[in-house]
This record gives structure tokens, sequence and C-alpha cells, in this order.
């Protein structure tokens, strides 16, 4: 059966890193907005220009950009399921979700709200690089790679730092996720799939947590909260 996951946490709290493994360990599909614009930015696209500097300054795309990318991006096809990675941001967002869902006759399951104290987000945004070729994420302190310049992954050597990696826009971003993204923590708590994990524990422990909240979810009726 497939399951759609959403990972809702703020800027650094391990969204990407988890999601990853759940495509490796469950064949799921990964719809990171943030991955989208940065590939729009890339190429060059009108769309992509425009976006940059919101990007950098660290606020909000808007509503209809990234919901046209989602749309797109479901519209193409479930397989085992989506999870879905720094989206939604915002209630109107989420409620796009929920209709494009529903056309598509499937619907959320869990939704894991990764919990990190504010304090530790500066070290693990600053500390981050991904792998250009792969997209695999690493940390200077807590996950550097095996050869140093070098990806464990691909064997690519093409390691980047975000521009909007840094304290200032890291700021603008945290205050962003508290007016506009923190909202949804409440929603989904009322829609009875909300699954606080403890993102402040290792990578591993983080993700046997979060199977434990999948797993717990997929063998209760749709919708309905076993906690
Ligand atoms: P983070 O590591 O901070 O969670 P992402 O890679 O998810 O960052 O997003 C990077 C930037 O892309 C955000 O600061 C924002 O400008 C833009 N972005 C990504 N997803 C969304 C979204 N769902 N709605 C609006 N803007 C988004
Ligand atoms: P997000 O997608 O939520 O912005 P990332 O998955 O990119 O977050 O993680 C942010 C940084 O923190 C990365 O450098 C990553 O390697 C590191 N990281 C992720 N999860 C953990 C963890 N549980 N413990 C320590 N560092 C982590
Ligand atoms: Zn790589």
């Amino acid at each position: 059966m497939a399951v759609n996951i959403i990972l809702l946490g703020p800027p650094g709290a391990g969204k990407g890193t988890q999601a990853r493994r759940l495509v490796e360990e469950r064949g799921l599909v990964q719809l990171s907005t943030g991955d989208m614009l940065r590939e729009a930015r890339s190429s060059g696209t009108e769309m992509g220009q425009r976006v940059a500097e919101v990007m950098d300054r660290g606020q909000l795309v808007t509503d209809e950009i990234v919901i046209g990318l989602i749309r797109e991006k479901i519209e193409a096809g479930q397989g085992e399921g989506f999870i879905f990675d720094g989206f939604p941001r915002t209630l109107p967002q989420a409620d796009a979700l929920d209709a494009l869902m529903a056309e598509t006759g499937s619907q959320i399951d869990a939704v894991i709200e990764m919990r990190v104290d504010d304090e530790a987000l500066v070290d693990r945004v600053s500390g981050r690089y991904t792998c250009g070729n792969c997209g695999e994420v690493y940390h200077d302190k807590t996950r550097p790679t095996k050869v140093e310049g070098t990806c464990d992954v691909c064997g690519s050597t093409d390691l980047r730092r975000r521009p909007d990696d840094n304290e200032d826009a890291l700021k603008t971003r945290l205050l962003e996720y508290y007016k506009k993204t923190s909202p949804l923590i409440g929603y989904y708590y009322c829609k009875g799939n909300l699954r606080p994990v403890d993102g402040l524990a290792e990578i591993e422990a983080v993700a046997e947590a979060m199977a434990a909240a999948i797993d717990g979810e997929a063998a209760s009726p749709a919708g309905q909260r076993t906690a």
C-alpha cells in the first residue's frame, strides 16, 4: 500500500537527511520543493531567476509557484508514495495539497514533526554541505564525508554549500517558519495524523523513531490517532 508522508520542521531539522533514507529504504518518491526551486535556479528559467533573490534572503517563495511545482509531480504519478520534504509550508499550501490528494484518490498518512531546539539549528545549518551530483547531505561535525572532499555515495568532488546557509538568512528563515509554517502543527494535530519525533537524537535514532511513527500509522485506520 502506498504511503504519503509529510516531514515538518524548521530549517536544519533533518528533513532532507531522513527523506533520502526513506527513499532508499521504502522506495518512496522524495518531493523537496527546496531542491526543485534550486534546480529551477540553476537551469536559469525565468521562474528560477525570480525566486533566487527571495530564497537567498531566506523568505518563502509564493504559494502559487510551489503549489504549481508539486502539482506537476503528483500528477506525474505515485509509485510507493510520496515523501513531502519542505512542503507544505503555509496553510494555503496545506489546503492545496489536500485538494490534490483528493483529486488523485490518495491521502496523507502521517505528518512527522521533527522537533529540534532553535539553538541547535545554527550549528546544523552552518555545518551543512551537499553533493552537487547526487544530493547526499553532509555536515562538518556530525556527518562528514569519509574521504575529505569526496561524496561517499557517488564519488563526486562537487561538494557545495548553500548561499542561504548563513546566520543572517537563517534568522529570516526561522522567523518565516514561526510565522507561516508552525501553524501547520496545529492543523495536522486536529486532522489526527501528527507524529512528533525528537530530531535532536542521532541520525540513526531519528530514523528508527520515524519508522515506528510511520508503521504505527499504516497499521491503524486512516486518519485516526493511535497515541
Ligand atoms: P531548509 O533546509 O531551510 O528546510 P529548503 O531547501 O526546504 O530549506 O528551502 C530553501 C528555500 O526554498 C526556503 O528558504 C524558501 O525560500 C524556498 N522554499 C522551499 N520550499 C518552499 C515552500 N514550500 N514554500 C515557499 N518557499 C519554499
Ligand atoms: P533540513 O532538510 O530539515 O533543512 P538537513 O537534513 O539538510 O535538514 O540537515 C541539516 C544539517 O544537519 C545537515 O548538515 C545534516 O547532515 C545534519 N543533520 C541532519 N540530521 C542530523 C542529526 N539527527 N544529528 C546531527 N546532525 C544532523
Ligand atoms: Zn554524491
